[in-house]
This record gives structure tokens, C-alpha cells and sequence, in this order.
């Protein structure tokens, strides 16, 4: 595997794959990797000559000063994985390198950032679409792959390629979870063993209000419920669940075709999200 650090040196190198390779494949992240990470990465392997991988934790992403300092970083391990799996380059920027000027321009998505993870999180969309439209610049990949873990910053990652013109396709890659049903996730490391556990209660909240909805309760009910049966658990508090429809992500009351639950809370004093799509 060829490792960068360097934007130059990166885009020299892949100036060169792509006289002769057919497509490139690129899956950014930040680090800590998991299997959810890795099954981007075997996407990317499938359908693409060579695959970038870039880590990168995006200071302007974080709306929570701590939440940064403490988000875990295991460059070395998560080298060797992306070896085993097979992974061609890896891009590992400093922030001088991504942000050496003082970064003016924002992002504003509308209505897609009001609710659920951008109204929880002011500002974090804006640093992803910073973050993203300079990797796509940096990496001009013909393909990239996301995780359906983070839906709605699937959907603004959507809305931005459309909108400024990006060249590039998108995938959404299903969710990767642990064999009891827990959403794989880089924060899961800050996990407790106790805590671990309950944080199970989100990913069955999901599986709760699903059957309920079948069983036509209503929505505002079903919050109720879910709310009372994630915080019946220790260090257990709800931030929301939502209902929205999985194409243009506007929330809505009742189930339509294509929708979407979702869920965020903590655990402790990690923030864990989940999302469970309906009429699969
Ligand atoms: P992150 O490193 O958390 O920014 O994630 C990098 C990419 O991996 C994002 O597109 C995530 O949606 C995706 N991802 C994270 N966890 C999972 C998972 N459990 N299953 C599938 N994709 C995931």
C-alpha cells in the first residue's frame, strides 16, 4: 500500500494510476477502523481498479471540543488493516495540510441540516461538505463510498455533488453490525463493558418502534415509549428517533415507501446514532 501525507506528492502519484487504470475507488473516514470501514473498502475493491482510502479526523466537523480530543486514533493498527484488506493507497493528512489557510467558507444545507444529527450538531454539516469537496478535489475518484450508518450525511454528501457539479458517483453501503445487533462504530471503543451493553437498547429502540409502526400506534407515541425504554437503561439518554423518507429525507409521520428510522442518543458521554430502513 502507498501512503501519502502530502496533497502533491498524492496527486502526482494518482495523475499517473489514472493514464492506465481504469477507475479509482475512494473511501474517506476518520480513522479507528472497523469492519464498517472495511466493507467500503471491499465495495471500492469490486468495482474499481485501485482504492484510496483517506484518515482523517476533520476538526471542523466537531461541534464538541472533547468529543475531538477524545475520538479515538489507531493509525498504525488501522494501517495494517487496510493492508490486509487489500487497500492500495492511504491518504493521512496533517490539518496543516487540509486547513492551512483559516477556513472562511460555510456550508448551508437548508431544511437537510434543521433536524436530526444537523440540529444536534450546529456546524457539523458544514464541516463535512468542507472536508469532503477538498478530498474529492484532492482525489478526483470516480467512485465513493459512504456508509448508510450516517444517512443524512449521505443525503448532503448527495445534494453537494449534485449541486457544485462534483464528477463522481456515489454508494451507500449497508450498516455493518456486531453480532448482537450493535451498530459498528469507532466510538464504540470509548465503550465501558457495561456501557457497551446498554448501548444496544438504540439498535432494539429501532426494531421497537418498527413493529409498533406496523401496528399503526402513532409516532408521537412511539417516541414516548422508546424514550422511556432507553432511558429505563443506566447512562441512557435519547436525543431523538425519527421517521423520514429515505429519497428526499423530509420527516414524516406515517410509512411510506423508502422510509427511514432513525436514532441518536448517548451513552455515558459517548453520542451513538443508528438508523434502521423500512420496507426492506
Ligand atoms: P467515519 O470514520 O466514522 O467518518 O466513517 C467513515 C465512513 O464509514 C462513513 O461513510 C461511515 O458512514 C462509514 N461507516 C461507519 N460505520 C459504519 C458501519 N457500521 N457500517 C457501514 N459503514 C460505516
Amino acid at each position: 500500500m502507498d501512503i501519502f501525507s502530502q496533497i502533491g506528492p498524492l496527486r502526482a502519484f494518482l495523475d499517473q494510476k489514472k493514464s492506465v487504470v481504469k477507475s479509482v475507488g475512494f473511501v474517506p473516514t476518520m480513522g479507528a477502523l472497523h469492519e464498517g470501514h472495511l466493507a467500503l473498502i471491499k465495495e471500492s475493491r469490486k468495482e474499481n481498479t485501485i482504492t484510496v482510502c483517506s484518515i482523517y479526523v476533520n476538526p471542523t466537523q466537531f461541534n464538541n471540543p472533547d468529543d475531538l480530543a477524545k475520538y479515538p486514533r489507531t493509525i498504525e493498527r488501522d494501517i495494517d488493516m487496510l493492508k490486509l484488506v487489500g487497500c492500495d493507497v492511504l491518504f493521512h493528512p496533517s490539518n496543516d495540510e487540509i486547513y492551512p489557510e483559516n477556513s472562511i467558507i460555510a456550508f448551508d444545507f437548508g431544511s437537510l441540516e434543521q433536524i436530526m444529527e444537523g440540529k444536534f450538531r450546529p456546524g457539523h454539516f458544514s464541516g463535512v461538505a468542507k472536508v469532503v469537496s477538498k478530498l474529492f478535489n484532492i482525489v478526483q475518484p470516480h467512485i465513493a463510498y459512504f456508509g448508510q450508518k450516517d444517512f443524512q450525511q449521505f443525503k448532503i454528501v448527495e445534494n453537494l455533488v449534485q449541486e457544485l457539479k462534483f464528477n463522481v458517483q456515489l454508494r451507500c453501503v449497508p450498516i455493518q453490525r456486531e453480532k448482537d445487533g450493535l451498530a459498528m462504530s469507532s466510538r464504540n471503543r470509548r465503550l465501558s463493558d457495561e456501557q457497551r451493553q446498554n448501548a444496544l437498547v438504540f439498535y432494539q429502540s429501532l426494531q421497537l418502534a418498527k413493529k409498533l409502526l406496523e401496528q399503526g400506534l402513532s409516532l408521537s407515541l412511539i417516541k414516548e415509549e422508546v424514550k422511556k425504554y432507553c432511558e429505563s437503561k443506566p447512562g441512557v439518554s435519547l436525543e431523538y428517533l425519527e421517521l423520514a423518507e429515505a429519497t428526499n429525507f423530509v420527516q414524516t409521520e406515517s410509512v411510506k415507501t423508502n422510509a427511514i428510522l432513525l436514532i441518536a442518543g448517548h451513552v455515558g458521554e459517548v453520542r451513538l446514532i443508528d438508523n434502521l430502513l423500512l420496507n426492506e
